[in-house]
């Protein structure tokens, strides 16, 4: 099939990369000349496991191709991704304007036969239709202009564009740093429309995705799809966000008691995770959830309620335990160091997971801001952040280049990102390195027992 991608980031390139890798011809479109640049160059502007590989091999055989022309990309796809962010707004609500500007572009540019027009961004509840009033909008503009020109196109030759496009919400799940294998093996592929015709199109698409024919495993039944409404797919999304986000925010406090009463939190999430009601997945407990996703979803989902007269004190409650979250590591280590002003804290970690280079929202950002305010000279090592040198706006933290010259004249470190890298540092020669060797793990990741035995002091979340 003829798809077009709208949006390169870690969505829109993933889905594009991979839907030509099963065969289908797509175009990927982005505002930023840059990252085309780069794109056509081969490269890809996000680190993602896999996905250099397959973009490279996919442009080589012709089926993906990349440009900043929305008018081509629209004229190409007969299915057309929305992929562009919906950052949060300081309200907490979605900014939609992004996927705005392109519903308006795909609808001035839209042409003779049927297109389906699909939300992959994460939209507020009741987009759909409100994607479909500015897709409207866009082809009436174009019709002024065109009249304007001297060109004639009648209502009825605006009534029929109308007639031939449908809008299906069809979220996604896929996960930073495992995107790749994540859209190769979904748990399941949510469509939402009232219209048959775009339903069936967008199954056909994800046929070989649904037959398991790129999957890790082929011999497992086909993945499920969830056919519903438009706004029952949107509230999909944003309440397994929420759920997840809930989860984590529950075992974390689970934790913060657990440290009170000399309770182990990892045995307690094995004890209650192996309960099939419960499940062991997000029972990690540790510094908090962060990245693109879960704040902002969380926060907006918020906002809907609000909107519709309903307050969500869960949610909220989830929000705020996981906000003293973040500065659980900054506690612990006045706990240890007492005064912190004067002294150095080396980081392990800066993104908010392992895997990714993305540093959107991640807790390392609000525990070097309240060590700077408290006086600490803060240093971190990053497989990525020290590897790619992109600094991603960060300040107030010296990024080394090595965990050794991190630990050199330290006063703690702190565990922020579950690196598997950090597994194997030579946690004895980092020990020596160091002014006072005392190791926060941030997200009870590391053995207790090596790590003393290394000569550290360890201090985990909950245990
Ligand atoms: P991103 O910020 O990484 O990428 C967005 C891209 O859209 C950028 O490359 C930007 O240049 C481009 N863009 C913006 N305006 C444009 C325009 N008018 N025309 C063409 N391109 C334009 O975003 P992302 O992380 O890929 O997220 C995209 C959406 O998917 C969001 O709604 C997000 O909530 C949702 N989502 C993200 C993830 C994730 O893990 N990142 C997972 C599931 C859902």
């Amino acid at each position: 099939m003829r798809v077009c991608v709208i949006g390169t980031g870690y969505v829109g390139l993933v889905t594009g990369v991979c839907l030509a890798h099963i065969g289908h011809d797509v175009i990927c479109i982005d505002n930023n000349e840059e990252k085309v640049k780069l794109m056509k160059s081969g490269q890809s502007p996000i680190f993602e496991p896999g996905l250099s590989e397959l973009m490279q091999a996919a442009a080589k055989d012709g089926r993906l191709e990349f440009s900043s022309d929305l008018a081509a990309g629209v004229n190409h796809g007969e299915i057309l991704f929305i992929a562009v962010g919906t950052p949060p707004l300081p309200t907490g609500e979605s900014d939609t304007r992004y996927v705005e500007a392109v519903a308006r572009g795909i609808g001035a540019n839209l042409n003779d036969g049927y297109k389906v027009i699909v939300n992959k961004s994460t939209v507020p509840i009741g987009s759909g239709d409100w994607v479909r009033m500015i897709v409207m909008d866009g082809i009436k503009e174009r019709q002024k202009v065109l009249v304007g020109a001297g060109g004639v196109v009648s209502d009825e030759e605006v009534e029929k564009i109308a007639a031939e496009f449908d809008v299906v919400s069809n979220p996604e799940f896929l996960r930073e740093g495992s995107a790749v294998y994540d859209t190769f093996n979904p748990d399941r592929i949510v469509l939402g429309s009232n219209s048959e015709k775009a339903l069936s199109m967008m199954e056909a698409l994800y046929t070989p995705i649904t037959q398991r024919k790129y999957a890790e495993d082929p011999s497992l039944p086909p993945v499920p799809v969830v056919k519903t409404d438009i706004n029952s797919a949107e509230m999909i999304k944003y309440a397994a966000n929420a759920f997840l986000a809930t989860k984590i925010s529950f075992i974390n406090e689970v934790a913060n008691i657990c440290d009170r009463v000399g309770a182990d939190v990892t045995q307690v999430a094995r004890g209650i995770g192996l309960d099939s009601r419960i499940g062991s997945k997000f029972l990690q407990a540790g510094i908090g959830w962060g990245g693109s996703c879960f704040p902002k979803d969380v926060s907006a989902l918020i906002h809907t309620a609000d909107d519709y007269g309903y307050e969500a004190h869960l949610l909220k409650a989830a929000v705020s335990v996981n906000q003293r979250q973040r500065l659980i590591a900054v506690e612990k280590l006045q706990q240890e160091l007492k005064i912190l002003k004067g002294k150095t804290v080396g980081l392990l970690g800066l993104t908010f997971k392992p895997d990714t280079d993305d540093m959107r929202d991640a807790p390392a950002l609000n525990i070097i801001e309240q060590l700077n305010r408290l006086g600490t000279k803060v240093k971190a090592y990053d497989p990525l952040v020290s590897q790619t040198g992109l600094r991603h706006g960060l300040t107030g933290v010296i990024v080394e280049t090595d965990p050794e010259r991190l630990a050199d004249g330290c006063d703690a470190l702190v565990l922020v990102t579950d690196w598997a890298q950090f597994l194997t540092l030579d946690y004895a020669k980092m020990a020596k390195l160091m002014h006072s060797p005392i190791l926060i793990d941030g997200r009870n990741f590391l053995d207790r027992k090596a790590i003393e035995a290394g000569g550290f002091r360890y201090v985990g979340v909950g245990r």
